[in-house]
């Protein structure tokens, strides 16, 4: 059998091994009222790994019982985002799937005498609950008879009521020291039309009921779920043992995925988008699949991430840096290598003439890539951040009289800096030395600057995107989200490129030598190269 690397999975092994179960089952329960972000690829990668891992099958459950505010725009977008994750469902089902069995479990409830309906407002319901340390009061509906509680209830369903003038309620104990046991609200009166049921229903259950009941019917062995279920697990288990469950599903709670930076939370990731903080779900610098997968990161590194993040039941937050950290590591073994100048410098090598073609290394940690051909000539472009007239010491970029490498080809000297009438820098008149080219250096020269260039008279236009992190972090840690909102995160350059980038298939990631890696995509018919992860690495310092 495969071998358990965190605690669900060896429970799941010692289940499988004595035989409680067969087969494992589990399922990924979204809710779709919102775009799946980074920490539910933690859950996938625990719900369907495991599956995956012990020869089971994880259903791709949808939880729909709050009508109001779920969209089929959601299901769509989440189903698109597992698939692009990697990983399987064996079954697609929704809690709404069982809205008829869910309403006869709970007749069943009344029948038995382990619910009622309770004509108290959800106000006078939160009132009477009681605190942690007081026990509740219990509600003068308490015990109605079975009979009129299956009448109501079933008036309830039929629309006799108004949203909220009833409800049902699990009778369990107003003293139990857990307060979700403190008589739950199961069912719930809601005049809302549902994505998928539209107007047939005017009642729907109570997540922490339906759940429990949803897990049984599709034969959840394992119910994975985050540490904050870990109070209402009593109550997910008086509805297995009272509804006669075999076999109980097992519920167990792992730790969230808390990161750094993140805002991590479909409902402010929807006000992000709803207030035009950002571009969209599926903007690049949004935590969210969609943005994830727009911003270029390889779904590979994501699965290899929640891996590493591991799995346990202690809380913590993971610095943001490990994640990009991983993603660099994946995008510097893959990226093919190219240039690209932000904000270009004209620089004229007086003394050539012609062009010729120099090789180009495609990515040097990945021989089988090959080599490729990069046009150099007399007219070039380098960052006018690599050069300085009043350069600090040890400045080994361009300088008046410096010598430097343009990458892969020749040693130049800047002879010259020619400016405008403020005074601005707007070309270099550089000399090259011609027995310096790359591989085949006797000038005996040593230049100790190697900068990034593009051909002035093949290069394309482009336009070049970074990002910051959509939060300001440390410092600001326990401010709500909004203050901690860094208002500047997106920043736009112009750029020139090699035609190399432009020719590439939308969407190709490449390492921007000296820049960053970047991924390819266009922008009214322009090249956009937009960040994927930045060259420095923060997180190993
Ligand atoms: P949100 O608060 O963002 O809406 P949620 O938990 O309400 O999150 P669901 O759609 O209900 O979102 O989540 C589906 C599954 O993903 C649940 O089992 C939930 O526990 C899990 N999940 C959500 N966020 C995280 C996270 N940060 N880390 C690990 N698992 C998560
Ligand atoms: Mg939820």
């Amino acid at each position: 059998m495969a071998e358990a690397c965190n605690f669900i999975e060896q429970i799941v092994a010692e289940d499988l091994a004595s035989g409680k179960i067969g087969a494992v089952q589990t399922r990924f329960p979204p809710e779709p009222n919102g775009y799946l972000h980074i920490g539910h690829a933690k859950s996938m990668f625990v719900n369907f790994g495991i599956a995956e891992k012990f020869g089971g099958k994880c259903n791709l459950f949808f939880d729909d019982t709050n009508p109001s505010k779920e969209k089929t725009e959601y299901v769509e977008a989440i189903k698109r985002d597992i698939a692009w994750l990697g990983y399987h469902w064996a079954k697609e089902v929704y809690a709404s799937d069982f809205f008829d069995d869910i309403y006869a479990f709970a007749e069943r409830l009344i029948a038995m005498g382990k619910a009622y309906v309770c004509d108290l407002s959800p106000e006078e319901i939160k009132a009477t609950r009681g605190t942690l340390t007081e026990p509740g009061t219990e509600s003068p509906y308490r015990n109605r008879s079975v009979e009129e509680n299956l009448q109501l209830f079933r008036e309830m369903r039929a629309g006799k009521y108004a949203d909220g003038e009833k409800c049902l309620r699990a009778k369990i104990d107003m003293s139990s020291p857990n307060i979700n046991l403190r008589d739950p609200v199961i069912y719930r009166i809601l005049r809302a039309a549902h994505h998928r049921t539209g107007d047939k229903w005017c009642i729907y259950p109570m997540y922490d009921y339906a759940h429990p009941v949803c897990d049984y019917l599709q034969g959840v062995t394992h119910s994975l779920c985050t540490l904050e279920f870990e109070d209402h697990r009593p109550l997910y288990d008086w509805v297995g043992i009272t509804l006669g469950f075999d076999p109980k599903p097992r519920q167990i709670e792992f730790a969230r995925l808390n990161m750094t930076n993140l805002v991590m939370s479909k409902r402010y990731l929807k006000k992000l988008v709803e207030e035009g903080s950002v571009h969209g779900w599926d903007d690049p610098r949004m935590p969210t699949l969609a943005g994830l997968r727009n911003r270029g990161v390889p779904a590979a590194a994501l699965r290899d991430f929640c891996m590493r993040a591991g799995v346990a039941k202690a809380q913590s937050e993971c610095d943001i840096c490990y994640f990009e950290a991983i993603v660099r590591e994946y995008c510097n073994a893959h990226a093919p290598r190219a240039m690209a100048v932000v904000d270009p410098l004209k620089l004229t090598i007086t003394n050539y003439e012609g062009s010729e073609e120099v090789d180009f290394e495609v990515n040097q940690l990945d021989p089988a890539a090959g080599v490729r051909k990069v046009t150099f000539g007399r007219h070039l472009y380098i960052e006018r951040g690599d050069f300085s007239s009043d350069p600090p010491p040890k400045y080994h970029r361009l300088k008046p009289g410096g010598v430097v490498r343009l990458k892969n080809a020749y040693i130049v000297r800047c002879d010259e800096a020619v400016c405008d009438e403020r005074g601005t820098v707007t070309e270099l008149r550089c000399t090259y030395l011609p027995e310096s080219r790359s591989g085949h250096d006797t000038s005996g020269v040593k230049a100790k600057g190697v900068l990034h260039w593009v051909n002035a008279e093949t290069c394309v236009p482009a336009v070049l995107k970074q990002y910051e992190h959509l939060l300001r972090d440390a410092d600001y840690a326990g401010q709500d989200f909004s203050e901690r909102m860094n208002p500047d995160s997106e920043h736009v350059f112009a750029a020139v490129a090699e035609p190399y980038l432009a020719e590439a298939e939308e969407g190709t990631a490449f390492q921007l030598m000296r820049t960053g890696y970047y991924k390819t995509c266009r922008e009214n018919g322009a090249l956009c190269l937009s960040e994927i992860v930045s060259l420095k690495d923060t997180f190993n310092k």
